[in-house]
């Protein structure tokens, strides 16, 4: 176990071709109950596991591409949850402060000055490599200019949940607040079948970025293409005070009296609950 490490897709490999087969020889794999199997092989066709078995029944070899993963491990791909991939760009600008100082002083700034469709569409496609060549192999993301979030991820093969980010005040992407539901409409309805690895999705921003009527309309707008809805909640201890609700609840509690939390919210960071919430 102490040898095994993630494949690193170089340059030494050559690119491969999905629709031919791949070989995957000696290699040691994590079985469905969590169970090291060492010296296996793997057969994949058509960008799919074709076959998995120990070297000693290794059938008669016609694949197209081998690879040797002695000393390696292989592992179904990694999942990341949740992600803002073009801020690679802002990448070491402002670490280590409070969520309320990082976000209104130093990154909500930056983005005003540096997010366009380049930036977006680059800085993701950074992402998408770092990613890969780690192993994960899907993510779900919320930014803005999705469409060129979206354009780099599908080129890259990396599988993703695109989600377009919605705030009440003017961005880059979406200039005039009042349009912002609306923007993300249309990105919805351009990007929903039209390929098998980007599905679009709504990137509420937050409670306190957020009025109660813009959740709404962002929920209501997830609802009816039927994607999903993330939300920035309760992420730190101080978001009480910071979100935009009349009624002073708890940043669960006030979603819930919007009638957000259901099948399809997905709550990113969540952190700060009472026994209730949870
Ligand atoms: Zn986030």
């Amino acid at each position: 176990m102490e040898k095994a490490h993630f494949f690193q897709f170089s340059q030494t490999h050559p690119p491969f071709d999905m629709s031919n087969s791949i070989l995957i020889l000696n290699c040691n794999i994590v079985d469905e109950n969590l169970i090291l199997q060492n010296d296996c092989f793997v057969i994949i066709k058509n960008g799919k596991i074709d076959q998995i078995g120990c070297m000693d029944d290794l059938p008669a070899r016609d694949t197209s591409t081998t690879i040797d993963g002695r000393n390696k491990l292989l592992i179904p791909g990694l999942i990341n949850g949740h992600n803002h991939s073009a801020m690679t760009l802002f990448r070491g600008m402002a670490d280590d402060l409070e969520l309320n100082e990082w976000l209104h002083n130093h990154i909500f700034p930056a983005e005003a000055h540096h997010v366009s469709e380049d930036m977006v569409y680059w800085c993701s496609k950074l992402a998408a490599a770092e990613m890969l060549l780690s192993g994960t192999t899907c993510v779900a993301d919320g930014y803005f200019f999705s469409d060129h979030t979206a354009r780099s991820f599908e080129e890259a093969g990396l599988r993703a949940t695109v989600a377009h980010g919605i705030l009440d005040f003017p961005t880059p992407a979406v200039p005039d607040p009042s349009k912002n539901v609306d923007v993300v409409d249309e990105f919805i309805q351009r990007w929903k079948n039209k390929t098998d690895i980007i599905t679009p999705a709504v990137f509420a921003h937050s409670p306190y970025t957020c009025s109660p009527q813009t959740l709404q309309k962002a929920k209501q707008l997830a609802d009816k293409h039927d994607v999903r809805f993330f939300i920035h909640l309760a992420e730190s201890k101080h978001e009480q005070s910071m979100i935009i609700d009349p009624t002073g609840s708890s940043p669960v509690k006030h979603l819930k009296n919007l009638n957000i939390l259901d099948h399809n919210c997905v709550c990113v960071h969540t952190i700060w609950l009472d026994d209730e919430e949870l």
